[in-house]
Formats: structure tokens, sequence, C-alpha cells
């Protein structure tokens, strides 16, 4: 099988054929068919933060397949149907978080294409409990950014507890941004798309945002401040003084939610404005089996739109590279 495997973090990503996997007891074999490429598998390849992976490791965890072959003990999956493999690859199942739908807080949680192998790969087996199937009418193609873009912002939205008539701006319309505009409107809100290139902020006035900023052109506070200001705020962009401008754009009652996850640590947090203006600072961090459910459940009815590009996992490097540099205006998405 082919696998676009990280042999060391200072080198290049290899696709090479390794030796072909077997499920284990309790998993799945899928066949892959799509695989998308987030920024996480390239702080992975790289070995960027505070906990690495350890090479030789597979990338990847937007995939897309069909159940090919089932483990010794799975009962609830069934061959030939597509699943999507997440992020959160399994957890323990019996912890507080686990019980009470936090299970994306679990401490022992094992997260794939960083703790396992993952999707950037022909073939990928999977704890069978952790895959959520992919709704009939829903192609591979898609459901692969949805399968950790679109959950993650469609989380983003529910922790920020989003309402109708409020205004939502989101910092940073790539991958993660075009979902999170779409599903910020499906809640009811006014949103604003603020991004610095603007091939992406035509894209999110095609995707039917009410407002666009160019920040290399305007003072995005400014312009977001002489909205009304925003009652949520939602960060996808790697900077932390984009966190700072996030901040400074809202409303009295205002919600920050942190979702991007920059080199550069920390964010300088304004205390006064905070407290007199009832601030909340909110991270989060991807969703749970069920909020991917109900990402594809929103799919498969015509509500969102997904942006992507197709390339050949022989591309990875150059993918990594266009990504990098901003030359992707959405999501790349792997063939197999
Ligand atoms: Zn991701
Ligand atoms: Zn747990």
């Amino acid at each position: 099988m082919r696998a676009a495997t990280v042999i060391a973090f200072d080198q290049p990503i290899v696709v090479r054929d390794r030796r072909m996997i077997a499920p284990g007891p309790g998993q799945v074999l899928v066949r892959i068919e799509a695989s998308g490429l987030c920024h996480t598998d390239i702080h992975a390849a790289r070995g960027e933060w505070p906990v690495t992976p350890r090479p030789p490791f597979t990338p990847g965890h937007e995939g897309v397949g069909i159940v090919h072959e089932l483990g010794r003990g799975v009962t609830d999956r069934k061959a030939g149907e597509r699943v999507a493999v997440p992020w959160l690859g399994s957890a323990c199942g019996m912890c507080e978080y686990c019980v009470s739908g936090r299970e994306t807080l679990c401490e022992t949680q094992v997260n794939t294409g960083y703790g396992v192998d993952g999707c950037h790969a022909q073939w990928a087996v999977a704890d069978a409990r952790y895959v959520v199937p992919v709704p009939e009418g829903v192609p591979a193609m898609e459901a692969a950014p949805l399968t950790c873009a679109g959950v993650t912002t469609y989380k983003a939205v529910k922790v920020a507890g989003l309402r109708p008539g409020e205004r939502a701006a989101i910092f940073g319309v790539g991958g993660l941004g075009h979902l999170a505009l779409q599903y910020a409107a499906i809640f009811g809100a006014e949103t604003i798309a603020v991004d610095v290139t603007d091939a992406k902020l035509r894209m999110a006035g095609g995707l039917g945002a009410d407002h666009t900023v160019n920040a290399a052109e305007h003072d995005p506070v400014e312009k977001i401040k002489g909205l009304g200001g925003a009652d949520v705020a939602i960060v996808l962009a790697a900077d932390p003084r984009v966190l700072e401008q996030a901040h400074a754009s809202l409303r009295r009652g205002g919600r920050l939610v942190l979702v991007s996850l920059p080199k550069d640590d920390t964010m300088k947090l304004p205390i006064f404005e905070t407290v007199l203006g009832g601030i909340s600072v909110i991270g989060s961090i991807v969703g749970t089996r069920a909020d991917l459910a109900e990402v594809f459940r929103l799919h498969a009815a015509g509500r969102t739109e997904v942006m992507y590009e197709t390339r050949k996992l022989d591309e990875i490097n150059e993918a990594i590279e266009d990504v990098l540099s901003g030359r992707v205006d959405a999501r790349v998405v792997f063939e197999l």
C-alpha cells in the first residue's frame, strides 16, 4: 500500500510502499478514498508542537473511505459503508469527559495521524467506535474537509452560544473559515469575513458573507466597530496579533473563540476591557462524533458548500508549500 510517511521532522514527507495493514480487535480497515490536508498535519510532520509524534508515522485525520474488513468483536459497523476517520481516533469512554459528551477533552485520547498512523495512505485502520458514518449522497471528497475543518468550526459556533440576530466575525477565511461562515449563518447570525487576501474574501462573499474586511488594507477593529461590533469572534488565523484584533472588535457581552494554535503561544489580554465588557474567552477543540454526525446531516441536506482542491498524494510536499505560502484558497484534499 502507498502511504505518506514522515521519516524525520527536518525532512520532506516520503510517499512510499509499506506493508499492508490489518484491523486489530475493535478496529476497522478502511480503504481511503479522500484525505484532507489540515494545518495540524504540517505541525505534526515538522514536530512543531510541545508533544510531538514519533517518526516514522503517517499523518492525516480527515480520512474518508469504505470499510473493507472488520476486526474481531466489531458489530456496529459493516463492510461496504462509507465512514470518516477523524482526529479523535479513540478515547477511554469512561472518564467524566467521555461520559458527559465531552470526549474531545479525554485525557487518554489517541489522535489519528499523530498518536497512531493516519489517513494520507491508501488504507487505514481505525477504532470502530470512533469512525463516523458518512450519509448516502455525500461524496468522499466533500466529506473529507468536513471531518476536521467542518466539525471544528461547527463546534466553535456552538460553544460561542451564537444566537439568531447576533453578529459573528470570522478571522481567517480558508479551509476552516469558509465553513465557519456558513455555520454562523445557519445559526442565524449576520456574518463578517476577515482575511488578508482578496481571493479568499471573494470566496466568502460568494458563500453569503454579509460583510468582508481586508485586514491588509483596513483596520478590522475599526471596520467591525463601525458595524456595531461583533457578538462573537472566531479566530482561525495562526497569529496572536489577530486574536488581539478579534478581542478588540467585540461588543460588550461578546465571546472570543480560540481555535487556531499559533507557534507563538501567548496573546495579550486587556483585563479592563474583558472585565468591564463582560467578555468571555473560550477555547474550542475539534468536535465529538455527535457533532460530526450533525455536520454531515447539514451537508446532506444541502445547507453547506465545501470548497476544496484535489491533489495526488505524491504531491504532498508541494501541497504543504502551497498551503504555507497562502496559494490555496480553501482545503487541499488528496484523492486516493
Ligand atoms: Zn485538523
Ligand atoms: Zn475519556
